[in-house]
């Protein structure tokens, strides 16, 4: 698992050591993610299945994409596809990943890259390997994150933030035997590179087998740890988890990640998401690509997107005989 790594984690700054009062936050459920496909047909564990949203808010729905070894040829993507009234998040741990949308923005993300885009009030995108990876295959593996919008904010500007895995924000636990990337929000006073509407938090973190990490966590945030790969235990009560399940935790200002001391051979140390934000707290009404906060406005962005109103395929990316439309048709 190549994101971004470090020779030396001794050389990062480090998060403090828990105050003597700390409350470390405790398991409150563990959720194993089921297996699916997503866009063309590429794997995905769905994270958040079967967890109340209530839980989740702000972050709605998330994928762990892969990790897979595709053989040339058989990269996937998907077809163009509106979103609206929310934000996807896509980080790459390995390999590459394309992205274009009707907003004028876009870009390639690999290896510990992320790309993070408010759908806000419409836009039409496309998510793919690039061409030389369908070609060649290889090793894939990522998580797409959608973030919720508040009712104010879900009708914003879209918008395309790519951040380099080199701007991640790197740390160490006091002992160093943790590695933090930051991707987004302030984590003991280290602000990461995504700008977010409403307050959250983003790290990947490898824990090394047998270290501990207490990371000092913002009371009034939710916290959710999703477990990339490997397997130890989550909480001050020490539940286990390993690869693809989701642990949320409860009420407290520290999140506790203990790698297990024994890791298998392909997963040398436990690599966690650790997410948490101000919850939004409104009613939410999502349908596929659409999450709004009534059913109305739903049926609203359904109709939106027949009339074209949430944007254009741009020309570039339309396929030629369409940008031809039809010239070479028999009148
Ligand atoms: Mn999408």
């Amino acid at each position: 698992m190549p994101a971004v790594t470090v020779e030396d984690t001794t050389t990062l700054p480090r998060v403090p050591l828990p105050a003597p009062r700390t409350v470390r936050r405790r398991t409150r459920s563990v959720t194993t993610a089921p297996s699916g496909f997503e866009g063309e047909g590429f794997p995905v564990r769905r994270a958040f299945a079967g967890v109340d949203l209530r839980a989740l808010d702000p972050f709605i729905h998330m994928d762990q994409m892969g990790e897979v070894e595709y053989a040339p040829g058989e990269p996937k993507g998907t077809s163009w596809h509106p979103h609206r009234g929310f934000e996807t998040v896509t980080y790459i741990i390995d390999g590459v990943f394309e992205h274009a949308d009707s907003h004028g923005g876009g870009g390639t993300i690999s290896n510990g890259d992320t790309q993070w885009m408010t759908a806000g009030g419409g836009v039409l995108h496309i998510e793919r390997p690039p061409e030389h990876l369908v070609v060649s295959g290889g090793l894939f593996h990522g998580l797409q994150l959608w973030v919720n919008l508040p009712r104010a904010q879900k009708w914003v500007e879209p918008r395309y933030q790519d951040l380099r895995a080199d701007s991640s924000v790197l740390l160490a636990s006091p002992d160093a035997g943790a590695f933090l990337r930051v991707i987004a929000g302030d984590v003991a006073g280290h602000t990461g590179p995504g700008s977010t509407y409403t307050p959250m938090a983003m790290v990947h973190a490898t824990v090394a087998p047998g270290a501990t990490l207490d990371l000092p966590w913002r009371p009034d945030f939710n916290a959710l740890v999703y477990v990339l790969s490997g397997s130890g235990s989550v909480g001050i009560d020490g539940a286990p988890v390993s690869t693809g399940q989701l642990a949320v935790l409860g009420p407290g200002d520290t999140v506790t990640v203990n790698g297990a001391v024994r890791q298998e051979s392909r997963t040398p140390a436990l690599d966690v998401v650790i997410l948490g934000g101000l919850p939004i707290r409104e009613p939410i009404a999502m349908y596929g690509p659409f999450v709004m906060n009534t059913r109305q406005e739903v049926q609203d962005a359904f109709a939106d997107f027949s009339a074209g109103r949430l944007g254009s395929i741009p020309a570039q990316y339309v396929p030629h005989s369409d940008v031809r439309g039809g010239t070479d048709q028999p009148e």
